[in-house]
């Protein structure tokens, strides 16, 4: 197909194709063509007076080349790549993409995620990192919808998640499988941090558990996890919006499997943890640490839990889950209360 292009030469090629982008001119339908000295840029219009003199400055020329010349189609959408110099890290949940705030130019990326990905609606920005007792995050909206609401699928289960008002990572969709797998029929679960139920919810959804007790303190968190024990209309979960603490008191002696997914925090719940384990039951603990020190320190702290209340324990497993900062990892330590 016959299309308006700029011809630049090569070594002038990626300052023209960025202001091109930047302009929204660069027509992302047409593959850019080359000869060994010119790239040949297609045009979705032509450029205004101010983009000409931007174009030549760019070009480092009193005036920049614009021609007719033949072009093929792009099969299907443009890549990432082909859009950005650089393509930064970036997640997807549900229809958001979500980008780190040290990403460079957050609203270029964006729109180039927004012409690529035709099932984000939503491109935002983390503003802080995970903070506070309820571990979420602020964000900004950079393109698209100004929301931090949709929902996410992940193993057969679909999850209503709110960003900014209750914890979610689909990072640890493989770990919540491998617990999930270790769950058997007939078995109690208290799940103490349950957030919206990622790890709840498949466990009811997947085997044949007695009772699923899932809490948590953020009242937007249980209230997601309750629309999402509807969503997938599970049975035999109970959501309650409490203390991990205190709620764990009413459950003393009734779990098989106890999962403490609160990094930098779980400690402060072992009494209560260690009093809902029945004989046997196994605790899955999850901490953040040291690379020198992966898992010593934290099955110590569990280890001194376990004596005061007069029980022995038996460490069943040490996993690294996933790296977390330099040096430091993201543990689970499951350990089996005698
Ligand atoms: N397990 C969920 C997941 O994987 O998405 C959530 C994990 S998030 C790291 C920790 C959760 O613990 C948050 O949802 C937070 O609201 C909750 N939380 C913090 N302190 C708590 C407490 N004292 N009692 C119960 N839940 C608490």
């Amino acid at each position: 197909m016959k299309k308006d292009c700029i011809k630049v030469a090569k070594k002038k090629g990626e300052p023209v194709r960025r202001l091109l982008i930047e302009f929204k001119l660069l027509d992302n339908s047409a593959r850019i063509n080359s000869d060994p000295k010119y790239l040949y840029l297609p045009l979705s219009r032509v450029p205004d007076e101010n983009e000409v003199k931007l174009l030549n400055e760019a070009e480092g020329s009193e005036s920049i080349e614009i021609l007719e010349s033949d072009f093929e189609e792009h099969a299907g959408k443009p890549k990432l790549e082909e859009l950005l110099e650089n393509v930064p890290h970036f997640e997807i949940i549900g229809d958001i993409a979500l980008m780190e705030s040290d990403v460079p130019e957050p609203e270029k990326v964006a729109d180039a995620i927004m012409q690529v990905k035709s099932n984000v609606k939503t491109v935002l920005v983390a503003l802080s990192p995970v903070e506070g007792e309820f571990r979420t995050r602020r964000f900004r909206t950079v393109a698209g919808e100004d929301r931090t609401w949709t929902i996410h699928k992940e193993y057969g289960c679909r999850y209503q998640v709110d960003l900014e008002k209750a914890y979610f990572t689909p990072r640890l969709a493989t770990e919540r499988v491998r617990i999930m797998e270790q769950i058997k029929d007939g078995e109690i679960v208290v799940d103490m941090f349950a957030g919206v139920g990622p790890y709840s919810i498949p466990i009811a959804k997947n085997s044949s558990v007695k009772q699923v007790i899932a809490i948590d303190k953020n009242p937007h968190a249980v209230e997601l996890l309750r629309k999402n024990i509807e969503l997938n209309s599970v049975e035999n979960i109970t959501a309650i919006e409490g203390d991990a603490n205190v709620e764990a008191e009413k459950y003393a002696t009734m779990a098989n499997h106890v999962i403490m997914n609160l990094p930098h925090n779980a400690h402060y719940f072992l009494d209560a943890a260690i009093k809902l384990c029945e004989p046997n039951a196994i605790i899955h603990y999850y901490d953040m640490t040291h690379e020198d020190d992966l898992f010593e320190s934290s099955t110590e702290l569990i280890r001194v839990a376990a004596e005061k209340a007069g029980r022995n324990i038996e460490v069943l497993n040490e996993q690294t889950v996933r790296s977390y900062a330099p040096h430091q990892y993201n543990v689970c330590i499951e350990v089996k209360i005698l």
